[in-house]
């Protein structure tokens, strides 16, 4: 093939996230997950004509988290639309949404990544209600019909959209994931992709790098995993270069992501596109919201993650990739800054917050307070470490029988004989020891293959149960091995 022009992607992201309220958009259903089918209903989230929707405040104050915390202006007036179409799921024929005037506009969503800054434009934010659910024969176990659920019909949802500002796959997911962490840390929605309540569109073009103008895009809809997201954007760019590159004309159309397959397959396309004859909602007031308000809400918005990844980063020296990472949730924060209070080595407390206190709130659930070990005790311990106490192996050890059990650090090393061996004397049989042991290895190293002693010094932990003092055994090794080399 002739060498062809590079193509650039250019990427926009719909997130649809639903708003965590008890009650619907427009009445009072509950709109909890895993209810019976219909069992959350009423005239007017079924569409009956003359039911008349009341709109929920909860709601309006969610979405202004949201707008705020993405730094938009608020709308002093949004105004809800009809968005006309017809499918079985929307029984009034319309979906109420915002259009024109949606509730907040222009803002920006910035993230340090290891590449550098990143910064993603708002467009909007809009309110809108869900839609029912179809089940089909197909994914009902094939009883050769089709079967409603209209639960999920007027849930509360926002609909977030993006400049076409992001440049690749992994841009769009990071972004995505950014925005979840945001969501979730003003507490405006539950982060579960896998039960619908977070979802995301992606629109994806390709242009000739160095073009300004945009290509024609697709819209991967409905992605349900940050994985996938990558992939489906990643697959699409593929597509569509190959077209490009071919002399062929993208097609505008909606796409799905089908994972089996393991590619994305045409929807509709845009000759079958819905026009949607929007109008003013006739039976929803104006959402007038306040500057007191707005103020209000505002000065309510917590700690984002991306400021507490600069605070952990500037205040205790962490590592980028630490900080994001336990930034990520409020309550990993608080367990970080709590261990880092009582251990005197930050570093190490961001390690033990990372990986085994990580790794146990996985198993526990996700919630920290299912952690069976509070950051003082573990901050303890790491202090321990730190005085040259335990060694850091065998403080996994002392770490083990301190998880669920209320022991404390100090009475388990006492108890278990686990305290570390930095006295020479007791150390140093055990290095001749392992010297006399390993003669092949001894060579090697004499022969000048300094990766050998790893292997020792690793003999010499195994021996003490891991409990000598690594930097001591490095020495009493190096010193142990010159004096032999002159036999
Ligand atoms: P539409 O009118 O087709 O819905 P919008 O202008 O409302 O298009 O944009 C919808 C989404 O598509 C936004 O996230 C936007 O960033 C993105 N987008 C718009 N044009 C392009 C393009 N050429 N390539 C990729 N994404 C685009
Ligand atoms: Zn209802
Ligand atoms: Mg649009």
């Amino acid at each position: 093939m002739a060498s062809a022009p590079p193509f650039e992607p250019v990427i926009g992201l719909e997130i649809h996230a639903q708003l965590r309220t008890e009650t619907k958009i427009f009445c009072g259903c509950a709109t909890a997950f895993g209810a019976a089918p219909n069992s959350h209903v009423c005239p007017v989230c079924l569409g009956f004509p003359g039911a008349l929707p009341v709109l929920n405040r909860q709601v309006v104050e969610l979405a202004m988290r949201v707008g705020l915390a993405l730094g938009c202006t608020i709308q002093t007036r949004s105004i809800f639309a009809r968005k006309n179409y017809f499918y079985p799921d929307l029984p009034k024929g319309y979906q109420i949404s915002q259009y024109e005037h949606p509730i907040a506009t222009d803002g920006v969503l910035h993230y340090e990544a290891d590449d550098g800054p990143h910064s993603v434009r708002i467009l909007r934010v809009h309110l809108e209600e869900d839609a029912g659910k179809s089940l089909h024969a197909s994914t009902r176990g094939g009883d050769g019909h089709s079967h409603l659920d209209f639960n999920r019909s007027g849930v509360p949802l926002v609909e977030i959209v993006t400049h076409p500002d992001l440049r690749s796959a992994a841009e769009a997911s990071d972004s995505f994931a950014r925005l979840r962490a945001i969501l979730l840390a003003v507490g405006a929605n539950d982060g579960s992709m896998e039960e619908g309540s977070l979802r995301c569109d992606a629109n994806v073009s390709v242009r000739p790098a160095g073009q300004s103008e945009f290509g024609i895009k697709v819209e991967i809809k409905n992605v349900n995993s940050f994985r996938f997201l990558a992939r489906a954007i990643e697959y699409e760019v593929t597509r569509q270069t190959v077209r490009c590159v071919a002399g062929e004309r993208v097609v505008q159309e909606s796409r799905q992501w089908d994972a089996t397959l393991g590619r994305t397959v045409s929807m509709r396309s845009k000759e079958e596109a819905h026009d949607y004859r929007y109008f003013p909602e006739p039976d929803l007031p104006p959402v007038d919201v306040t500057d007191e308000w707005i103020a209000e809400v505002r000065a309510s918005l917590p700690e984002l993650p991306e400021v507490r990844k600069q605070r952990l980063i500037r205040d205790y020296a962490l590592s980028s990739s630490d900080a994001g990472q336990i930034a990520e949730t409020a309550s990993l924060t608080r367990f970080f800054e709590a261990t880092a209070a009582v251990a005197t080595n930050a570093k190490a407390a961001a390690n033990w917050v990372t990986g085994e206190v990580t790794r146990r709130l996985k198993q526990a659930g996700g919630a920290v307070d299912a952690v069976a070990v509070t950051p003082d005790a573990l901050g303890r311990l790491l202090a321990m470490v730190d005085a040259g106490r335990v060694s850091a192996s065998a403080a996994k050890d002392v770490f083990e029988l301190m998880y669920g059990s209320g022991r404390e650090a100090e009475e388990i090393v006492l108890t278990e004989g686990l305290s570390q061996i930095g006295d020479e004397a007791e150390l140093k049989d055990i290095v001749a020891g392992v010297i006399d042991k390993h003669a092949d290895a001894v060579g090697r190293f004499r022969a000048g293959n300094e990766g050998t002693l790893g292997f020792l010094v690793g003999q010499v932990m195994r021996a003490t149960r891991g409990r000598a003092n690594p930097r001591l055994v490095n020495e009493l090794l190096r010193r142990g091995l010159a004096d032999g080399s002159g036999e």
